[in-house]
């Protein structure tokens, strides 16, 4: 074991996590289309966000869901970064497509369903690229920690973790966020740890309320799903917000 209590700091881009100011990922849950992430970067920008997240390999639990726009998607959001500044965040789920997302993804997601995925984390961990890296839905805290001591363990120690629910059996939200987890991945890891209240929770009406407890828990930062039209969102739409919402919580986590 590497990660033990070693504390690190992970920058992307002008970016820092893990020196005490919260940095806010925000964007849609899918690229929809050039014009709609072109202009949600505008406005997650204008909120206040530092980095724009949108999914271009989706990992639909059903397969006739949208499942991304795949590289064209891929292009659309270099062009929203190209257009905003805005270092861009989204979903590596196939090795085949390592080398595009090393080139032009300033942080890659490994997602929820992919952190038991050892050979997949072996290859993020050869990179030297930051990686951010989901809680698996139903994983231990202790398997969290070791997948992402795979990813050290290839040589990459620029790991962002980030608490996205677990499932539970509650059915009032779509997962529960352990907020217990944050400051306790913190202290075993040393790694920056950020909070997904979006896939936390499932539900728009919780989105601002968990994100000020998740900073006030000690989290790097927020992953907030924002849309200029939530309820047009072609995924995850429950659990999207306006931008309006966003900017306020940006104000209010950035002074809390
Ligand atoms: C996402 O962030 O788009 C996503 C699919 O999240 P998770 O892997 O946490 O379900
Ligand atoms: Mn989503």
């Amino acid at each position: 074991m590497r990660l033990l209590r070693k504390e690190r700091t992970v920058t992307v881009s002008d970016f820092t996590f893990g020196l005490g100011t919260p940095i806010v990922i925000a964007g849609p849950c899918s690229v929809e289309s050039r014009e709609q992430i072109i202009e949600i970067a505008k406005a997650v920008k204008q909120a206040g966000a530092q980095m724009l997240r949108g999914g271009v390999f989706k990992p639909r639990t059903n397969p006739y869901d949208f499942q991304g726009l795949g590289l064209k998607g891929l292009d659309y959001l270099l062009e929203a970064k190209a257009l905003t500044g805005l270092p861009i965040v989204t979903e590596l789920m196939d090795e085949r497509y390592l080398d595009i997302f090393v080139e032009q993804v300033d942080l890659i997601q490994i997602g929820s369903r992919n952190m038991y995925n050892y050979a997949l984390l072996r290859a993020v961990g050869e990179t030297k690229k930051p990686i951010l890296l989901k809680r698996g839905m139903s994983a231990t805290i202790k398997e969290w920690i070791m997948a992402a001591e795979h990813i050290l363990k290839a040589g990459n120690d620029q790991i962002i973790l980030c608490e996205r629910g677990i499932r539970t059996f509650e059915t009032y939200t779509r997962n529960t966020l352990d907020l217990a987890a944050v400051p306790i991945m913190k202290r075993e890891t040393g790694l920056p740890v950020i909070v997904d209240p979006s896939h936390g929770t499932g539900r728009r009406d919780l989105i601002e309320i968990m994100s000020k407890t998740a900073i006030a828990s000690g989290a790097d930062g927020l992953l907030i799903e924002a849309h200029i039209n939530p309820d047009e969102a072609v995924s995850d739409k429950e659990q999207t917000i306006d931008i309006g919402l966003l900017e306020k919580i940006i104000r209010a986590c950035n002074t809390y």
